[in-house]
């Protein structure tokens, strides 16, 4: 089984079709990146597997149910949990006060505390801002509540949307160390990357998305090496 299944999956905004007959199939433990360029239809299809997106047609199966008529607030307790592009963080919440919100749906009360000392662990400069408002913090730091607010939902599958995206190389490579951390601790991971060179070398397998279509899918060290990967995505 499958942890997530899409087939032949269709999604339409008015007149343009920015996905089209997509197949996918992630497996338990995987980390699967998602690579193509600017509008080729990465965002729209980790919000149509979230709920956010309705699709025209199509199938999509997560743990072998159909989810395509789940509520949208269902997602996060049954582990299918979203990081959005731009991290969707709250501003006037304060780094401690986002970590807790991501434990909204879990009644292990005694063990949320400690998960949030765990992704300080990860994120030494969130100890240092623990009690600094989200808003004011930069942009990598933000990434980081981002993710540690993910963390602490217990997630089965991460949808990671452009995680370094506008972030200091630096910052990035952080980033990327962090994901790597969490998928070796068992969370099943997709990526949607530009930054195609790190993101390939941290994954099991990728997916190549042009115009709404799924290119090119095999494992990653085979994308890494493919010439027409080079000169499209890899700058070489
Ligand atoms: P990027 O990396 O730039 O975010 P992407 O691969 O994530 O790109 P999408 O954001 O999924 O691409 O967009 C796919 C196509 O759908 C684009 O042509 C985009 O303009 C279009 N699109 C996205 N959202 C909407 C919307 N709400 N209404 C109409 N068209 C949309």
């Amino acid at each position: 089984m499958s942890l997530l299944k899409i087939e032949n999956l269709n999604v339409n905004y008015g007149g343009i079709q920015a996905v089209s007959d997509l197949n996918m199939h992630i497996e338990q433990g995987e980390l699967v990146t998602l690579i193509g360029a600017n509008g080729a239809g990465k965002t729209t299809t980790l919000k149509t597997i979230t709920g956010l997106v309705k699709p025209k047609s199509g199938t999509l199966l997560y743990q072998d149910q159909d989810i395509r008529k789940t509520e949208v607030h269902k997602f996060v307790s049954q582990g299918l949990v979203m990081v959005p592009e731009g991290r969707g963080i709250f501003p006037k919440l304060t780094v401690v006060e986002n970590l807790d919100m991501g434990a909204f749906y879990r009644k292990d009360k005694a063990q949320i505390q400690a998960d949030i000392e765990y992704v300080m662990t990860l994120f030494p400069r969130l100890k240092e801002r623990a009690k600094q408002l989200a808003g004011t913090l930069s942009g990598g730091e933000q990434q980081m509540v981002a993710m540690g607010r993910a963390i602490l939902s217990k997630p089965k599958l991460l949808l990671l949307d452009e995680p370094s995206m506008g972030l200091a190389p630096i910052i990035v490579q952080q980033i990327f160390d962090i994901i790597q951390t969490v998928h070796k601790e068992g969370v099943t991971i997709l990526l949607v990357e530009q930054n195609a060179k790190l993101a390939l070398q941290i994954s099991n397998r990728g997916y190549v998305m042009e115009s709404g279509k799924i290119t090119m899918a095999d494992k990653a060290d085979v994308l890494l090496n493919d010439p027409r990967i080079l000169s499209a995505y890899l700058g070489g």
